[in-house]
């Protein structure tokens, strides 16, 4: 129960990573302040872990901050919201480039704001991870909107550690290769498209939900308390080759 009466705000809860993640923190203890846009996620993540939703579009600036102001104080932030809009980068258009990264990079500097504001009135501590992607290491054929937003995010994320962390605060980003979620599962069962992939993949698979929200646990708690600043893949080895 290393989560006891702590409140952790997750963005982007509905579905997916930070589904899971809300199911294995609220395991844990936390109370969870969920964030996404579709109420029905929300309410049913609700009935089963209790704590409280708010229904916002994260790519709106301002409905961001208001949706941030109401979810603190909370002890704990994870920045896990997130989307795609794949292109070739010749046809990019600035439509989707600016979409992917308001919602992938600007709504995590808008939540962290209001949370780390409430925590520094508090007296300061925390911890905040932000959900980035191996695409900040990698230049993926399509992503070029999604690769600069993560990539962004770890950038940002090493500033907010630097600057953070001198109130107690620290800031982590986690890099996961292709995470089986519902969604991954359909894109991704064809064999034609995942075989080259799972190639470069020495641990020969792809990343459960559960080996994300492992890692962001562990990452919030007392266990880490001297990581800051770092983006830690959770690729299999394909980094390391
Ligand atoms: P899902 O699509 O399964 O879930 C995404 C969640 O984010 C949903 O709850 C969704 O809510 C919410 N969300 C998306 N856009 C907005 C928005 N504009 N405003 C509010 N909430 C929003 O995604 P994953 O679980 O796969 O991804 C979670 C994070 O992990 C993302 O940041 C993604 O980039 C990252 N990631 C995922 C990988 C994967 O292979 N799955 C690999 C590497 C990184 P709603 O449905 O209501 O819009």
């Amino acid at each position: 129960m290393r989560f006891q009466g702590k409140r952790v705000i997750i963005t982007g809860a509905g579905k997916g990573i930070g589904r899971d993640l809300a199911l294995r923190l609220a395991g844990e203890g936390a109370e969870i302040a969920a964030m996404a846009r579709t109420a029905a996620d929300l309410d049913s993540l609700r009935a089963e872990i209790g704590g409280t939703s708010h229904v916002v579009d994260l790519g709106d600036a301002e409905a961001a901050r208001k949706a941030a102001r109401e979810a603190v104080p909370a002890d704990l932030l994870v920045n896990c919201a997130g989307m795609n809009i794949p292109q070739p980068f010749l046809e990019t258009t600035v439509e989707a480039f600016d979409t992917v990264n308001a919602v992938n990079t600007r709504s995590a500097l808008i939540v962290s704001q209001e949370y780390a504001k409430a925590r520094i009135a508090a007296g300061g501590g925390g911890a905040i991870v932000n959900v980035s992607s191996m695409s900040a290491f990698y230049g993926w054929a399509d992503h070029a909107a999604y690769c600069a937003s993560k990539g962004g995010m770890d950038a940002m994320s090493r500033v907010m550690a630097n600057e953070l962390g001198r109130h107690g605060i620290r800031v982590n980003c986690i890099n996961p290769t292709v995470t089986m979620t519902e969604l991954a599962v359909e894109s991704w069962s064809a064999p034609e498209k995942s075989g080259p992939m799972l190639a470069r993949i020495p641990i020969g698979r792809f990343a459960e939900t559960e080996d994300v929200s492992g890692l962001i646990a562990f990452l919030l708690s007392d266990d880490a308390a001297m990581i800051n600043g770092v983006a830690i893949p959770i690729d299999g080895g394909l980094m390391a080759c």
